[in-house]
């Protein structure tokens, strides 16, 4: 039987939906969220993104600001950027785009932005209270994760969730989350023993590695949720995950796409950060 697709995309839709609502209720007190998004440099691919990103602040009614840099701007003049964005109440939440060019160093940048308007939930503050379980602004993609998982009515307490990949960025924080909402977790890296065997006794796995169509069928456990995080780009120009897909939904229960699964989710709780920043800037819950 066929795996269930979970529909990034619908359900980014559902919660730009809630976000549009929370920004009324917002207007009513005079404030809108804001996002400040900057980038360094000229990669086309961040530049879509920004692009991206400016877009679905226009469509949710959000006031922002792109600021595009040079890629020879010294980091100084970058954390002078950051400390007036953080000043500025306008602003809400702020971005920067990466990679960053070598010279900059990328933990600097993010430890200048303010704890309350870091919407990557990239802080260490916000890190840490992630795994303390305390309030705090979360990780874009992993939070888009476990929306996807309770949307889909897929149960997570008390199941083995396996996840593949340690960045900061993905595999830590959605790690830390799945663990928060009570599934038992195993954290897997290149120097995993036997990662085949490790992911057939999951019942859930979120593959961020990137490495195209890593996560074959008979590592599945039949039944199993399978979210493909990772965004691959083909000899032939298409995009594909970390997981072959045409095999594995043969046997999971629920799968991802790629693109439209994960992709769609992130953008949208960064717009979900932002409204949250601005909310609590507003003095509501
Ligand atoms: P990183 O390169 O930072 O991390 C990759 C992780 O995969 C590392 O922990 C690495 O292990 C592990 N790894 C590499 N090779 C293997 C292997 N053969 N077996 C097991 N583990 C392995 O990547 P990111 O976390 O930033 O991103 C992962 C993927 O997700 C990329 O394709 C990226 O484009 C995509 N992505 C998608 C997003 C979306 O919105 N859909 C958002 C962010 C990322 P080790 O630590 O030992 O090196």
């Amino acid at each position: 039987m066929s795996a269930r697709l979970i529909d990034g995309k619908a359900i980014a839709g559902e919660i730009r939906e809630e976000i549009r609502r929370g920004t009324r209720e917002l207007a009513e007190r005079g404030v809108t969220p804001g996002l400040a998004v900057v980038l360094v440099g000229d990669d086309p691919a961040s530049q879509i993104y920004v692009r991206n990103k400016a877009r679905a602040c226009e469509e949710l009614g959000f006031y922002s600001e792109v600021h595009r840099l040079p890629k020879e701007t010294p980091q100084d003049e970058l954390l002078e950027l950051i400390s007036r964005l953080n000043a500025k109440s306008e602003v809400h939440g702020i971005l920067v785009q990466s990679p960053l060019p070598d010279h900059i160093r990328e933990k600097a940048v993010i430890d200048a932005i303010a704890v309350h308007k870091d919407v990557d939930g990239f802080h260490p503050v916000n890190v840490g209270n992630l795994v303390i379980g305390d309030d705090a602004l979360l990780s874009c993609t992993p939070a888009g994760i476990i929306e996807m998982l309770k949307r889909s009515g897929i149960p997570i307490a008390g199941r083995h969730a396996v996840v593949i990949g340690r960045s900061n960025i993905v595999g830590k924080p959605a790690a830390m989350l799945l663990l928060r909402e009570h599934a038992t977790v195993t954290v897997c890296h290149s120097k995993t023993a036997d990662l085949p065997d490790v992911v057939r006794q999951a019942d859930i796995v979120v593959a961020a590695v990137g490495r195209p169509k890593l996560v074959k069928a008979d590592w599945i456990k039949p039944g199993a949720a399978v979210i493909d995080v990772g965004i691959n780009r083909l000899p032939d120009g298409k995009l594909c995950g970390d997981v072959d897909f045409e095999a594995v939904r043969e046997v999971a229960g629920w799968i991802t796409p790629v693109p439209g699964g994960v992709g769609p989710m992130t953008i949208t709780m960064l717009m979900a950060n932002t409204l949250k920043a601005a909310r609590r800037a507003a003095g509501l819950a």
